[in-house]
C-alpha cells in the first residue's frame, strides 16, 4: 500500500505559505507502515485539481487531499473530486445539524454559505470535525482505492486524523512492523561521516539509511521493517550498533535528544554547573541551554558582552589584551571563559568570540573565524574554528561547537 498527499490551496503557491500538514501526515503514515511516494501542491482550480487527483489515483492506493473544503467559492476540492469520481454531491442533513449546533455553541448564526460544507459525495463517509465546520470525507473507489479529504487548518486536521482516520487506516495497512532509530553526530563533516559509514550501511537494504545535515549536526536515520516488532527492532539495533562503533563518541545521541539536552544530562550527572560569556552568538548559546526544562539545576547564567567595554566591565577581560590581540582572539576567548566562570562561581565557563559577518572579516580573521574556550578550575582549552555559511549558520555552528566542547569534557 502506498500513499500520496495533495496539498490544496493557491496560497501555498505564493512565497508566503508552505505546506506543513504533509510533514505531519508523512510521519503518521510512516508509523502505519504506509510509504508516501509523492507530494503535490496545487492551487484551488477545478481543472488542476481533477488532473492531480486523477494522476495520483493511477499510482497510489491512498490519496489524501488537504484543504480547500472551506465555505467560500474559492474552495473547490469537494466539487472537483466528486466530479472526477462521478459521485453527485448530496446534502447531509446530519452535517447541517452539527454545523448549526457548532455555530450556536459560539453564539452565532450559521451563514448560508456554510451549507456547502454539508455537501457529501454519494457513497462517501463523512468524518466529524470537532474543531471546525468542514467535515473530512472518506471515499473508496471501485478499484479499492481510498481518497481522503481533510480540512486545511492544522488544529482541525490533526485531531480529525488521529480521532477518525488512524483506526480505519490501520486495519488497511500492511501487516508489517517497522522500527526507527536516529543517531546524531557532531564535530564531523557530512562527507567524513558518509565516508566512515557508507561501506557499512550500503550492505543493508533493510534498514534504510538516510543522512540529514544541518550546521554542526549530522543525523543518521535508520528505518527497518520486519515480520514483527521484535524483528524490525533487531535489524535497526544491529546496524545502529555497527554505525556507532565506526563513529565512536562523535555520536552524541542515540535516542532523539538534542545536544543541549545531552550536555544538561551530563552536567546533572556530574553535579557540575556552567556559565557562559557570549560575543558573536549574542545569547544563542544561553537560549539553547535554557530551552531544556530543568536547566536551572546546572546553568547559572550567561552574559552577552558584544562591545569591548562590556567584555572588560562584566567579565574582566583586560583592556590591554583587547587592544593587543583584538576582540576576536584565542586570548580573549579564554579570558571570557575564565572570567565568567570565576564571577559566576561555576564549575565550567565558556567564552565565545568570533566574526559572524557579513562585514568585519580580515585576511587573518576572515568571516566565520570563531574562538571558543572552555575553562575549568586550573586550565582552559581554546579552539579556533573557521565555519562556513552566512551569519545565522555561523552562529549556529558556534553554539554547536561550544556545547560539544562541554560534552567532550564531561565524557572523560
Ligand atoms: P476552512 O473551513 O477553514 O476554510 P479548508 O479545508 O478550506 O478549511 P483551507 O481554506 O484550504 O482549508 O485552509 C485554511 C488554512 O489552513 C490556510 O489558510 C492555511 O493557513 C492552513 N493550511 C491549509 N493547508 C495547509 C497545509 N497543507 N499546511 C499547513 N497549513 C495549511
Ligand atoms: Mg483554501
Amino acid at each position: 500500500m502506498q500513499a500520496e498527499i495533495i496539498a490544496i490551496g493557491s496560497e501555498m503557491l505564493t512565497p508566503f505559505r508552505v505546506d506543513t500538514n504533509s510533514l505531519y501526515l508523512t510521519d503518521q503514515l510512516e508509523r502505519l507502515g504506509i510509504p508516501v511516494i509523492r507530494k503535490t501542491v496545487v492551487g484551488d482550480n477545478r481543472e488542476h485539481l481533477k488532473a492531480v487527483f486523477a494522476e495520483a489515483l493511477q499510482r497510489s492506493d491512498l490519496v489524501i487531499g488537504i484543504g480547500g473544503l472551506g465555505p467560500t467559492e474559492d474552495d473547490r476540492t469537494r466539487e472537483s473530486v466528486a466530479e472526477l469520481l462521478g459521485r453527485p454531491l448530496e446534502r447531509s442533513e446530519e452535517v447541517v445539524r452539527m454545523m448549526r449546533e457548532r455555530f450556536r455553541a459560539f453564539g452565532r448564526k450559521m451563514p448560508e454559505v456554510n451549507l456547502r460544507q454539508a455537501m457529501v459525495p454519494a457513497g462517501a463517509t463523512w468524518l466529524p470535525n470537532d474543531n471546525g465546520t468542514a467535515p473530512g470525507l472518506w471515499m473508496e473507489t471501485d478499484g479499492e482505492k481510498i481518497v481522503l479529504l481533510l480540512p486545511g487548518p492544522p488544529p482541525e486536521l490533526k485531531p480529525l486524523f488521529e480521532e477518525y482516520c488512524l483506526v480505519k487506516l490501520r486495519s488497511r495497512a500492511p501487516r508489517q512492523a517497522f522500527s526507527t532509530k536516529v543517531l546524531k553526530v557532531t564535530g564531523m563533516a557530512e562527507s567524513e561521516v558518509e565516508e566512515k559509514i557508507a561501506p557499512i550501511y550500503r550492505t543493508y537494504k533493510n534498514p534504510e539509511t538516510t543522512l540529514l545535515a544541518s550546521a554542526g549536526e549530522i543525523q543518521i536515520h535508520l528505518r527497518g521493517t520486519g515480520a514483527d516488532a521484535g524483528d524490525a527492532l533487531r535489524r535497526v539495533e544491529e546496524l545502529g550498533e555497527r554505525i556507532e562503533n565506526a563513529l565512536g563518541d562523535a555520536v552524541f545521541s542515540r535516542g532523539n535528544e538534542s545536544l543541549e539536552q545531552v550536555v544538561g544530562l551530563y552536567l546533572m550527572m556530574r553535579g557540575a554547573t556552567l556559565a557562559v560569556a557570549e560575543s558573536c552568538t549574542g545569547g544563542l548559546l544561553g537560549q539553547r541551554i535554557t530551552s531544556v526544562p530543568g536547566s536551572s539545576h546546572y546553568f547559572l547564567g550567561g552574559v552577552v558582552c558584544y562591545s569591548d567595554k562590556l567584555k572588560t566591565k562584566l567579565v574582566g577581560v583586560p583592556e590591554s589584551m583587547l587592544k593587543r590581540k583584538g576582540a576576536v582572539s584565542a586570548e580573549v576567548a579564554e579570558a571570557l571563559a575564565r572570567g565568567i566562570r570565576s564571577r559566576a562561581g561555576a564549575t565550567l565557563g565558556v567564552g565565545i568570540t568570533g566574526v559572524a559577518g557579513p562585514q568585519g572579516g580580515s585576511p587573518d580573521k576572515p568571516v566565520g573565524t570563531v574562538f571558543i574556550s572552555l575553562a575549568e578550575a586550573h586550565r582552559a582549552k581554546t579552539v579556533k574554528h573557521r565555519f562556513p555559511g552566512d551569519r545565522e549558520r555561523i552562529r549556529q555552528f558556534a553554539t554547536q561547537a561550544a556545547l560539544n566542547l562541554v560534552r567532550r569534557k564531561l565524557l572523560k
